[in-house]
Protein backbone atom coordinates (compact mmCIF):
# COMPACT_ATOMS: atom_id res chain seq x y z
CA UNK A 1 0.00 0.00 0.00
CA UNK A 2 1.01 3.25 -1.36
CA UNK A 3 -0.05 6.43 1.18
CA UNK A 4 0.09 9.90 0.11
CA UNK A 5 2.67 10.56 2.83
CA UNK A 6 4.83 8.29 1.37
CA UNK A 7 4.86 9.78 -1.85
CA UNK A 8 5.20 13.20 -0.35
CA UNK A 9 7.95 11.82 1.52
CA UNK A 10 9.67 10.62 -1.75
CA UNK A 11 9.02 13.57 -3.70
CA UNK A 12 11.03 15.83 -0.73
CA UNK A 13 13.93 13.29 -0.59
CA UNK A 14 14.61 12.30 -4.10
CA UNK A 15 13.90 15.84 -5.12
CA UNK A 16 16.27 17.39 -2.71
CA UNK A 17 19.03 14.99 -3.96
CA UNK A 18 21.62 16.89 -6.51
CA UNK A 19 22.22 14.90 -9.57
CA UNK A 20 24.79 12.23 -8.77
CA UNK A 21 24.06 12.54 -5.06
CA UNK A 22 23.87 9.65 -3.04
CA UNK A 23 21.10 8.14 -1.13
CA UNK A 24 22.03 5.24 1.19
CA UNK A 25 19.08 3.05 2.02
CA UNK A 26 19.85 0.91 5.14
CA UNK A 27 20.23 -3.07 4.51
CA UNK A 28 19.25 -2.52 1.06
CA UNK A 29 21.82 -0.20 -0.92
CA UNK A 30 22.56 2.93 -2.27
CA UNK A 31 20.47 4.94 -4.61
CA UNK A 32 21.91 7.57 -7.26
CA UNK A 33 20.32 10.43 -8.91
CA UNK A 34 20.81 9.86 -12.26
CA UNK A 35 18.82 12.48 -14.02
CA UNK A 36 15.11 15.08 -13.88
CA UNK A 37 13.24 12.23 -12.45
CA UNK A 38 15.17 9.15 -11.98
CA UNK A 39 16.71 7.35 -9.35
CA UNK A 40 19.04 3.74 -9.83
CA UNK A 41 20.43 1.54 -7.37
CA UNK A 42 24.04 1.27 -7.61
CA UNK A 43 24.97 -0.55 -4.36
CA UNK A 44 23.30 -3.42 -3.44
CA UNK A 45 24.06 -4.62 0.79
CA UNK A 46 23.63 -8.48 1.40
CA UNK A 47 22.57 -10.06 -1.76
CA UNK A 48 21.22 -13.09 0.12
CA UNK A 49 24.44 -15.56 0.45
CA UNK A 50 22.00 -18.65 1.69
CA UNK A 51 20.14 -20.07 -1.25
CA UNK A 52 17.00 -20.69 1.26
CA UNK A 53 14.00 -18.35 0.02
CA UNK A 54 12.46 -17.39 3.46
CA UNK A 55 10.09 -14.58 3.89
CA UNK A 56 12.13 -12.64 5.97
CA UNK A 57 14.85 -12.74 2.66
CA UNK A 58 12.23 -11.34 0.87
CA UNK A 59 12.19 -8.07 2.13
CA UNK A 60 15.24 -6.85 0.43
CA UNK A 61 13.13 -7.53 -2.77
CA UNK A 62 10.37 -6.51 -1.63
CA UNK A 63 11.50 -2.67 -0.44
CA UNK A 64 12.96 -2.41 -3.74
CA UNK A 65 10.03 -2.95 -5.59
CA UNK A 66 7.77 -0.96 -3.09
CA UNK A 67 10.38 2.18 -4.51
CA UNK A 68 9.85 1.40 -8.03
CA UNK A 69 6.35 1.32 -7.43
CA UNK A 70 6.24 4.53 -5.46
CA UNK A 71 8.16 5.85 -7.99
CA UNK A 72 5.24 5.18 -10.62
CA UNK A 73 3.02 6.74 -8.50
CA UNK A 74 4.89 10.16 -8.74
CA UNK A 75 6.35 10.13 -11.96
CA UNK A 76 9.59 8.77 -11.02
CA UNK A 77 11.34 5.71 -12.45
CA UNK A 78 13.73 3.75 -10.26
CA UNK A 79 15.99 1.55 -12.04
CA UNK A 80 19.20 -0.72 -11.68
CA UNK A 81 22.56 -0.57 -12.38
CA UNK A 82 24.43 -2.07 -9.65
CA UNK A 83 27.90 -1.67 -9.91
CA UNK A 84 28.88 -3.40 -6.28
CA UNK A 85 26.77 -5.76 -4.03
CA UNK A 86 27.74 -6.50 -0.89
CA UNK A 87 27.02 -9.81 1.86
CA UNK A 88 26.04 -10.08 5.02
CA UNK A 89 29.42 -10.29 5.93
CA UNK A 90 30.16 -6.94 4.34
CA UNK A 91 32.32 -8.04 1.61
CA UNK A 92 32.05 -7.39 -1.84
CA UNK A 93 30.53 -10.23 -3.92
CA UNK A 94 32.77 -11.15 -6.33
CA UNK A 95 31.04 -11.00 -10.10
CA UNK A 96 33.03 -10.11 -13.00
CA UNK A 97 30.94 -7.97 -15.10
CA UNK A 98 33.01 -9.53 -18.36
CA UNK A 99 32.24 -13.00 -17.47
CA UNK A 100 28.07 -12.32 -17.23
CA UNK A 101 26.41 -15.19 -18.61
CA UNK A 102 28.95 -17.78 -18.60
CA UNK A 103 27.72 -21.29 -16.86
CA UNK A 104 29.28 -24.47 -15.83
CA UNK A 105 27.83 -27.65 -15.02
CA UNK A 106 28.81 -29.44 -12.02
CA UNK A 107 31.58 -32.59 -13.36
CA UNK A 108 30.69 -34.72 -10.46
CA UNK A 109 27.20 -34.96 -12.34
CA UNK A 110 24.63 -33.95 -9.79
CA UNK A 111 22.86 -32.04 -12.00
CA UNK A 112 23.67 -28.28 -10.35
CA UNK A 113 24.18 -25.84 -12.89
CA UNK A 114 25.71 -21.84 -12.10
CA UNK A 115 25.82 -19.23 -13.86
CA UNK A 116 27.40 -15.51 -13.77
CA UNK A 117 24.72 -12.78 -13.40
CA UNK A 118 24.80 -9.62 -12.75
CA UNK A 119 23.67 -9.01 -9.24
CA UNK A 120 19.79 -7.59 -8.62
CA UNK A 121 17.68 -7.69 -5.06
CA UNK A 122 16.24 -10.52 -4.22
CA UNK A 123 18.82 -12.33 -6.64
CA UNK A 124 20.70 -15.29 -4.64
CA UNK A 125 24.13 -15.22 -4.91
CA UNK A 126 26.34 -18.33 -3.75
CA UNK A 127 30.34 -18.71 -3.81
CA UNK A 128 32.18 -21.39 -4.73
CA UNK A 129 35.01 -21.89 -2.46
CA UNK A 130 37.45 -25.08 -3.08
CA UNK A 131 36.08 -25.59 -5.98
CA UNK A 132 33.36 -27.05 -4.32
CA UNK A 133 29.45 -28.11 -5.82
CA UNK A 134 27.19 -26.27 -3.46
CA UNK A 135 24.86 -28.71 -3.81
CA UNK A 136 26.65 -32.06 -3.59
CA UNK A 137 29.72 -30.76 -2.22
CA UNK A 138 32.29 -32.61 -4.17
CA UNK A 139 34.81 -30.43 -6.65
CA UNK A 140 33.05 -30.14 -9.40
CA UNK A 141 33.96 -26.71 -10.72
CA UNK A 142 37.23 -25.80 -12.72
CA UNK A 143 39.64 -23.40 -10.70
CA UNK A 144 38.09 -20.58 -12.95
CA UNK A 145 35.39 -20.45 -10.88
CA UNK A 146 36.33 -20.47 -8.04
CA UNK A 147 35.57 -17.72 -4.70
CA UNK A 148 32.94 -16.06 -7.41
CA UNK A 149 29.42 -15.45 -6.21
CA UNK A 150 27.20 -17.30 -9.15
CA UNK A 151 23.43 -17.91 -9.50
CA UNK A 152 22.77 -21.94 -8.54
CA UNK A 153 20.21 -23.71 -10.53
CA UNK A 154 19.61 -27.15 -8.55
CA UNK A 155 16.74 -28.17 -10.60
CA UNK A 156 18.08 -31.08 -12.17
CA UNK A 157 19.72 -32.26 -8.97
CA UNK A 158 16.72 -32.19 -7.33
CA UNK A 159 14.82 -34.33 -9.85
CA UNK A 160 17.99 -36.76 -9.72
CA UNK A 161 17.22 -36.94 -6.10
CA UNK A 162 13.34 -37.50 -6.18
CA UNK A 163 14.31 -40.26 -8.76
CA UNK A 164 17.07 -41.95 -6.41
CA UNK A 165 14.88 -41.58 -3.74
CA UNK A 166 12.17 -43.39 -5.72
CA UNK A 167 14.18 -46.37 -6.89
ZN1 LIG B 1 27.59 -31.33 -7.72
Amino acid sequence: MITEEDCIWAIQLWGGLAEGGRWIVPDLGVYERTGENQIVLVELYAALPTHKVTKESRTLFDDHEYLVELGKHIGWEVGLAIEKAWNQEGEVLNIPEDRYGEAAVCSKQCGTIVRIEPPEPGKIMIQITDRKCPTCGKQGFTKAWDNLHVVMDDRGARIKQILSEEE
